[in-house]
């Protein structure tokens, strides 16, 4: 087991650091811890300041003839709220019943190092280095020249690996655009594995070639300058009212959303998108049962059911905040209202098109006073179905999960993919499951998903080096 203690122990530090990018803590640490392995595994590691937090970029340039994989994965981690809910602390990592239990262990801490991993796994040779000492004495890359611990030709990795590691990710990436412009050549690849994925609730590996967009907006309504006594709402504007109208307008209980020409840039899925759904499987019944759901929106199952999945937008309502929300009663009309909305684009959507007809949509429906605020996100992005490497990755998934992969034509969250897709496929894959729980507390990995994944990343490698799989 000794080949298993250095991925989980260096996946133990790592997840120790709190680097929460909505709080700002545990930035600086996390690049170093980043920097330090990189480096003591002999790739060319920096920190790269853009203005926000830095982002970690490191590669092992075997040959350069040879294929060349970029990752892409993202230090910084979503904020751990709420405590109490946490079994064990959330930068405390413990491992349960064969999961291994802390914030960041599948989104998507737990992912970067399967794949550093697997990486190290092409130069570890030597028999004499113990495995569990990356940083210390017996590492080959410390004993090479002594003669120590020689690494055997022909057994470095077979492609060339690049590691691009954000640090905004969870926060909406703001930086990304400026370092992918900026370092566009340095980053090229033939394809890119993304930050995560995982295995469905039948075990089934998943592979997504692409991801929804996403924007996210504040609208306010105001009222008078300050709350009073709610005997004056028979004469005085009620924000809440306000902003309770304006949603309204916004989508019906169909939920069609009535933005008008919301829906025109929509791409349709065309035949081969529709094969590839039809056999997508979706455990309708596990998933009502994990979510705690009788239905589905509108009743749908089945095919129709999976087509809005991938491929419709979507209008969420995030929060919605007015007046008195404490113990007992206040009878108060609150001088503002606030609701906090996300937007699910598909192709061929636009974030800024978006905006536009919002605000279009509230002026011409009477709701000039609702202020747009905070409006954020990212287009979708897409990887071809057709790509020679969908079957290349699914190849080695197979290979190694000894079942059948599922692939998604869209994954129906959304990354700042659409930045990579115009210079190289990207494809998700990783070692969540279906009760990982991101985002939420008790967040997981089972352990033998994370070997599993270690494993496949290798037979990725290893496939992508062969002339045929080219
Ligand atoms: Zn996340």
């Amino acid at each position: 087991m000794r080949e298993r203690t250095w991925p989980l122990e260096t996946l133990k530090k790592y997840l120790v650091i709190p680097s929460v990018s909505a709080q700002g803590t545990g930035i600086k640490e996390a690049c170093r811890f980043l920097k330090t392995l990189f480096t003591s595994l002999g790739l060319t590691a920096k920190v790269i300041d853009c203005g926000g937090n830095p982002i970690c970029y490191a590669e092992l340039i075997v040959n350069k003839k040879l294929p060349t994989i970029l990752f892409y994965n993202h230090y910084d981690v979503q904020p751990p709220e709420p405590l109490e809910k946490w079994i064990s602390p959330p930068f405390k990592p413990t491992v349960r019943g064969g999961k291994l239990f802390a914030r960041g262990s599948s989104d998507n801490k737990g992912n970067l190092i399967a794949r550093i991993a697997a990486v190290k796994s092409f130069l570890d040779t030597c028999p004499t280095v113990r495995p569990d000492e990356p940083f210390g004495r017996g590492h080959p890359r410390q004993n090479d020249s002594v003669g120590l611990a020689v690494r055997r030709e022909g057994e470095k990795p077979p492609v060339n690996v690049k590691f691009v590691v954000d640090g905004e990710e969870e926060i909406g990436s703001p930086t990304l655009p400026r370092f992918i412009s900026k370092y566009r050549e340095m980053i090229k690849a033939d394809m890119c594995i993304w930050e995560s994925g995982g295995r469905d609730e039948k075990d089934n590996p998943d592979l997504a070639l692409g991801c929804k967009g996403i924007c996210h907006a504040e609208l306010v309504a105001r009222g008078a300058k300050d709350d009073l006594h709610s005997s004056k709402g028979v004469i005085v504007k009620n924000p809440a009212w306000r902003l309770i109208w304006a949603l309204n307008s916004l989508k019906d209980s169909n939920e069609n959303i009535l933005i008008d020409g919301f829906y025109n840039r929509v791409r349709k899925p065309g035949s081969l998108d529709r094969k590839t759904i039809a056999k997508f499987m979706f455990y309708e019944k596990e998933k009502k049962k994990e979510w705690g759901i009788n239905s589905f929106l509108a009743g749908l199952t089945g095919l129709k059911l999976k087509e809005r999945f991938f491929y419709e937008p979507a209008l969420n309502i995030d929060g919605l905040t007015s007046g008195y929300q404490g113990k007992g009663h206040k009878t108060v009309l609150p001088k503002q209202a606030s609701a906090k909305i996300d937007f699910r684009l598909v192709p061929d959507m636009t974030p800024k098109d978006v905006l536009n007809r919002l605000r279009k949509h509230l002026d011409r429906y009477g709701f000039s006073d609702i202020e747009i605020h905070d409006f954020r996100g990212y287009p979708p992005a897409r990887t071809p179905l057709t790509s020679p490497y969908v079957n290349i990755i699914s190849k080695a998934q197979e290979r190694v999960y000894k079942k059948p992969v599922m692939v998604e034509p869209l994954f129906a969250a959304s990354g700042p993919m659409y930045l990579f897709t115009p210079l190289m496929p990207c494809f998700s894959l990783g070692v969540g499951y279906s009760g990982s729980s991101i985002h939420a507390p008790n967040e997981n990995i089972r352990l033998t998903d994370y070997w599993m994944g270690i494993e496949c990343i290798k037979e990725i490698m290893n496939e992508l080096a062969m002339p045929a799989g080219r």
